[in-house]
Parts: structure tokens; sequence; C-alpha cells
């Protein structure tokens, strides 16, 4: 991997370390704190209130109080989305700062999460902000002299448990379409990452939400989490996590009050290249399909299938390109990759590449940590991969490139649906008829054809199979928060 070496300085600062709970900062009933740590070094950043049941339910009773009694869906729509206008103008004003505390408490690199991560999440807002006064309902046709009115209502108290890997675009998935909606929502963040949802939430508050709408709680997931998760006046919950975690909250959903759950897991996405690709071009693609935010992504495309007639060609060029890959100290310019989120995702990692040499896949470059400080890893390639290897089966989460071959469409088509999981595939080809024939046959929730990671805000996001249930982002995501009610009524003298 090249090294970086210029630094950049930005503003970097903790300001909040407590619960949000009713619009104020609080310390956890507990006064438990717990670190959250710098994955360049391991140090600690900060101690941060640790939530737990108690708390949970301090906040979904400000919460449930802020829905039934407090002005938030009461609010006329129109003000509503003035609010979360704000507070988008209130993010881009406060850019740097918050890229900064990302950064520190995530690793990635402060470029991306100043040039790209924070204006998604104004973006988002902006977004959200604009469906808040454009939703109603429908007057439906019916048989006999009825007047059928479908009127779409907030759900009520959402409760919503994010990862560490996009902590403010999970923060935007989630809050946006729940406020826009008119819910109240306690958030339950990444015990990795609390700091930065911590600070932007106070944003929306300086931007006019009503107390007790948005409630936050750091703290860990069999806790918090499950606390959450199973609580009798929580009447949705939303989660984006490992595919084991959310079949335990479905489990507590169920098990409680029967809440509505959206759901937004793992994968294996396949990214697919066929023989008449532009092979640099379809490297450097497929290199960011599984590289991007130091391979921390859900949908990465952990199984890039290549063509035989060009696989020895996009092995090679593909080693040098992981070869070029900057990576370092994510506070420096030009950097790529910074370090993985903490030391149990670092070992995990090092424990599959090890399952990859042990597989008898072929290791290409890479295969170890990046020096002998924090949790970085080197960008590392296998080749000669085979379908039934753990590598080939299970989400590495982290800078590991599997290249397998294939040499014919319906093959390619049967081996990248063998998966347990469903959530995207990237289409290299220029050929209409393969692309098209891939786009339908892939049982998956997104295929980006010759792209990858394309998330506008408008694009609906989730998961075939086992890779979730309910779609993020774009009209669809509205469903997810709102109560549908038919009102019937008969009318005395239907001829008129
Ligand atoms: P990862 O392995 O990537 O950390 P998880 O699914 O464990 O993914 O974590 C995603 C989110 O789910 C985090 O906020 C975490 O605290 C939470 N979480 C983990 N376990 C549970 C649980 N048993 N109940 C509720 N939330 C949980």
């Amino acid at each position: 991997a090249a090294a970086a070496e210029e630094p950049i300085s930005p503003p970097v600062q903790v300001n909040y370390t407590q619960l949000l709970i009713d619009g104020k900062f609080v310390d956890s009933a507990s006064g438990k704190t717990f670190p959250t740590l710098d994955p360049r070094t391991g140090e600690v950043i900060a101690h941060v209130s640790e939530g737990d049941s108690e708390d949970i339910d301090r906040a979904v009773l400000a919460a449930r109080k802020a829905f039934d009694e407090g002005p938030w869906p009461k609010m006329t729509a129109y003000e509503r989305s003035r609010i979360l206008f704000r507070f988008a103008d209130l993010i881009e004003k406060h850019n740097d700062e918050i890229a900064a505390l990302e950064t520190w408490d995530n690793g990635k690199p402060y470029e991306q999460a100043a040039n790209v991560e924070v204006p998604m999440l104004a973006r988002l807002m902006r977004y959200y902000a604009g469906w808040a006064d454009k939703i109603h309902g429908l007057i439906v046709p019916a048989d006999g002299p009825h007047h059928v009115q479908v009127l779409h209502e907030p759900i009520g108290v959402a409760g919503q448990i994010i990862p560490w890997n996009f902590p403010l675009l999970m923060f935007s998935w989630k809050v946006g379409p729940a406020l826009a909606c008119g819910n109240t929502v306690v958030l339950k963040t990444a015990e990795q990452t609390p700091l930065s949802a911590l600070y932007v939430s106070k944003l929306l508050y300086e931007a006019g939400l009503p107390e007790g709408v948005l409630n936050v709680v750091s703290g860990f997931g069999p806790t918090a989490g499950a606390a959450l998760a199973s609580h009798m006046d929580v009447d949705k919950i939303a989660f984006t996590g490992s595919t084991d975690t959310g079949k335990i909250i479905l489990e507590l959903a169920a098990r409680s009050n029967l809440k509505s759950v959206t759901l937004e897991l793992g994968g294996k996405s396949p990214f697919i290249v066929m023989d008449d690709a532009d092979v640099d071009h379809a490297v450097e693609l497929a290199h960011f399909a599984l590289f991007f935010n130091q391979g921390q992504c859900c949908c990465a495309g952990s199984r890039t299938f290549v063509h035989e007639r060009i696989y020895d060609e996009f092995v090679e060029k593909s080693k040098a390109r992981a070869l070029k890959r900057v990576v370092g100290d994510p506070f420096k310019k030009g950097v790529e990759q910074g370090p993985q989120i903490d030391e149990e995702q670092f070992k995990k990692i090092l424990r599959y590449i090890r399952y990859g040499v042990d597989g008898g896949a072929s290791l290409v470059t890479g295969g170890d940590r990046l020096g002998d400080k924090g949790y970085y890893i080197q960008p590392t390639i296998f080749s000669d991969v085979q379908d039934g290897m753990k590598i080939a089966q299970e989400e590495i989460f982290g800078p590991v490139q599997s290249i397998l071959k294939f040499n014919d469409l319906k093959e390619v088509i049967k081996r990248a649906n063998a998966s347990q999981y469903g959530l995207a595939a990237g289409v290299f080809t220029n050929n209409l008829n393969t692309a098209n024939t891939l786009a339908r046959a892939l049982r998956v929730g997104t295929v980006w054809v010759n792209c990858f990671d394309v998330f506008d805000a408008a694009i609906p996001f989730g998961g075939y199979k086992q890779s979730g249930i309910g779609r993020e982002k774009g009209i669809d995501s509205l469903k997810n928060y709102l109560q549908i009610k038919a009102v019937v009524t008969r009318l005395k003298n239907a001829a008129w």
C-alpha cells in the first residue's frame, strides 16, 4: 500500500457525551460510561454515557409524550418541513466539525467524510424535508353507497438502531423519514461510534425540533438495543446491522408487542465483469466496490466474478491497483483507506484472510496488518476463489477482495444467486442484452450497471432474502413510518 504524508487539521473537538433525552443532555440512570476509541491508535477519545433499559424507558416516555401530547404530529406539515430544512442548513454550516468528529470516531478518510458523507446527510435531510408536506392519503372507489378515505398517519414512537460503518448516513436514512412522517424517535447508536449523532441531534434541536421528538441513547446492543426492540410502548423498530442481530430484533419485536419491523442486513454482493468490458475501467470499479469505506459496506462487491477470457489480466491489474491504494492516517491528504473500526473487526478480518489461505485460494497481494499500531489492514486480494469457500460465502466486512472465474452468463447468474444474501450486485458490460438479462435475473435489491454505490436520496435501498425487510430512501421508505387507516362512510342518499 502507498503511504500518505500531508496532514489535514480540521477542527476536532468532542462537545457532547451524554444521552439526549427530552431535548436535554443527561447522564445515564446508572451513571455508567464507556470509552469510545480512536481506531488509528486504540486510544480513548472520550467517555460516553452508557444507556441501559432504564434510559430506554426514559427516552421512550419522552418520545411517547412528544407524540401523544406534543406538538410534533399535530404541527402543520409545513412547519415540520421547515425545521428539517433548517437542520440541513446547520449541517452544511458545521460540515467540517461533523466530518472531523466522524473521522476521529470511525477512522474513515476525512476527505470522504467532509466531501461526501456530511454533504449527503444534508442532502438526505432536505429530501425528507421536501416530503413532509407532500404525504397524503387517497380517496378510493368502493362498492355500495360508500365514501372511502385512506388516511396516512404517523405510526407513533419509532425505535431505530444503527451501525458504525456510516453513522451519519444511517442517521439520515432512519431519522429523516420518521420525522418527515410525523413520528417521534428513540435512536440507539452503535457503541463504536456514538459521537456524531449526538452532535447533529443537538443541531436538529437548534433548528427548532420540539422537546422529546428525537432522543439519542448511546450504549450496547444486548442491553440498550434489546430494551428498545422489546419495548411495549415502541410502535416501530428499524434496524441496520448484521443478519444475526436482525433475527434477534425480529424475535424481540414479535415476543413483545409485534411492533412493525424494517431490517437492512448483511450482504455478499456479486460484481460481475463480462468479457466485453474495458478491463482497466472494470478493475477500478470493482476495486472501489469492495475497498470503499475500508471494505465496511453491507453492499460491498465482495464476490468479483470475472469472465475467464480476461481473468488473468484482471487479477494482475487488480493487484497493481491494490498496491497503489493509499492507506494511512485518515486525517492525511489523499488517503483512500483508514483503519478498520475496532480490534474485534480487525481480528475477524485477519481470521478470514487465514481461512482464505487455508481454504486453498491464492493470495495475490496483502494478507496482513499494516504497521504495528491501530487497526490498519493491507488491501488484500485472493484469486482462484471457489464458491464453497468461507471467504466466498460469509461477510468479511474488510479490505479483502475475492476474485472468481466464470465462463458463461447462465452459469454466473446461478452462482451469483447462490447466496443467503440478496442486497446488491454490480454488472459491468456494454452489451444491453447482457446488462438487462442480469438486472432481471439477479435476486437483489439494487443492481448497479457500470457503476457502484450510487446512493441518491430517491433511490430505494434494501435487501432480498436474508439481506433484509423493507426499503430505505426514496418514496418507499415513507411506508415504513406510516400507518394506513381506512375511513368508510355510508352515504345516506347516494342518488344525487
Ligand atoms: P456489527 O457486527 O457490524 O457491529 P451488529 O448487528 O452487532 O453489527 O450491530 C449493529 C447495531 O445493532 C449496533 O447498534 C449494536 O449495538 C446493535 N445490536 C447488537 N446486538 C444487539 C441486540 N442483541 N439487540 C439489539 N441491538 C443489538
